[in-house]
């Protein structure tokens, strides 16, 4: 595999990226070089995610091996400084606008970071890296860009990109230039497409975190028009674990669908939760099937996801280690015992976002 040392992570105070840090410094005896974590901390972005890292890891530690630089991937002079400062040979690109009921509601700032974010990031990796040989552009992205499938079928990766939503629209384009600045300019770039991730850390505007919320706070589960819609869900860490094998193993140029092979209907996945959540935290099932509310639908709700990731198994021995039952325990368990965690991200200005887009419905 390559040898990758000095890794700058966008996005990584977000969900995927945080877990991305943990698992890489925690977790893969492999890896020895140092992470730098670039964000600029939207609502999503929370430096308490990596409080324990930052002080057994960070500076003042005794060997460095992760940095925090806050900052914008939309700020050219900025990422250029970091580039040089930290000699940076790998980006592994997390940092994104990443929920699609805010795109329908505000499309500009998906615009702004998902694609010239993006833009950004490939040009100064381009100069940057000119005449070296040993660095790699990963771009993390989501299986949204395919469009949405009927009852049968999976996206593979040469399913033609059809994007419904401007978050999936904003991500598409940031793919296409991703591969753009590798056929153009040679730059090495790989990609992955991921279906939907679940796990600790996860902004709670997103189902799964929503749910379990909702039903220990004894609020209303919002489910989007007949529950039908089916998505296909992965255990962040084992999304992280394929996008790691890709970093080291992945053919340049090639991009690589991640998934779970675990696809559920919301309304059975909700019903399963609820099981979890009630068994775990001592409430009443039934109480809390009570509090099911159907909504009004997402416009342009897709219907179906589901991937075939069978390239990333055959080519890079990747598979999932996490069935869902233990994921979902896992997660269950981590929001039970992380309510200072949960507090902290509450407060701000997510408060006022969720009264008017989940509770005024
Ligand atoms: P998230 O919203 O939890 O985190 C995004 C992070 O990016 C935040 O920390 C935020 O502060 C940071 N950020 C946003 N704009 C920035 C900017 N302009 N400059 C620097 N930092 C900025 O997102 P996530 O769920 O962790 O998703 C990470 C990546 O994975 C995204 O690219 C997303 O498209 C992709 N993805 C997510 C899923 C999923 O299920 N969550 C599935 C497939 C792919």
């Amino acid at each position: 595999g390559r040898t990758l040392k000095n890794i700058l992570v966008t996005g990584g105070m977000g969900f995927i990226g945080c877990n991305f840090i943990r698992t890489l410094l925690e977790k893969t005896p492999e890896f020895s070089g140092r992470i730098v974590n670039l964000d600029v901390l939207t609502y999503a972005g929370n430096p308490a995610s990596l409080a324990d890292i930052e002080s057994r890891f960070g500076p003042g530690s005794g060997s460095v091996r992760y940095v925090f630089e806050h900052g914008d991937i939309c700020d050219r002079s900025f990422v250029e400084s970091v580039f040089k400062k930290y000699d940076i040979d790998t980006v592994a690109h997390f940092a994104a606008e990443s929920h699609v009921d805010r795109s329908i509601l505000g499309p500009e700032a998906f615009v702004k970071t998902n694609v010239m974010g993006t833009f950004t990031l490939l040009d100064i990796a381009r100069n940057f890296w000119q005449a070296r040989k040993d660095t790699l552009f990963h771009h993390i992205s989501t299986d949204e860009v395919y469009g949405s499938l009927g009852e049968t079928g999976y996206f593979t990766e040469t399913t033609p990109y059809d994007p419904r939503s401007p978050y999936s629209a904003s991500k598409a384009s940031s793919d296409h230039l991703a591969m753009a600045y590798h056929h153009t300019y040679g730059l090495p770039v790989t990609l992955s497409n991921c279906s939907n991730n679940y796990g600790p850390y996860q902004f709670p505007e997103k189902l799964i975190p929503l749910m379990i919320l909702n039903m220990l706070d004894g609020k209303p589960l919002p489910v989007y028009g007949d529950g039908k819609n089916i998505r296909d869900w992965v255990y962040v860490e084992d999304h992280n674990r394929a996008v790691w094998a890709i970093m080291q193993k992945g053919r340049a140029g090639e991009k690589y669908n991640i998934g779970g092979e675990n696809e559920w209907e919301n309304i059975k996945l909700l019903d399963a939760l609820i099981d979890i959540t009630a068994d775990k935290s001592g409430l009443d099932k039934n109480k809390i099937r009570g509090t099911i509310n159907y909504v009004k639908d997402r416009p342009g709700h897709d219907r179906r996801y589901a991937i075939d990731c069978s390239k990333i198994k055959a080519e890079l021995g990747w598979k999932q280690a996490a069935t869902f039952g233990q994921g979902l325990e896992r997660t269950v368990d981590w929001y039970l015992a992380n309510n200072g965690w949960i507090k902290g991200i509450l407060s701000g200005g997510y408060k006022n976002w969720v009264k008017q887009n989940y509770e005024g419905r």
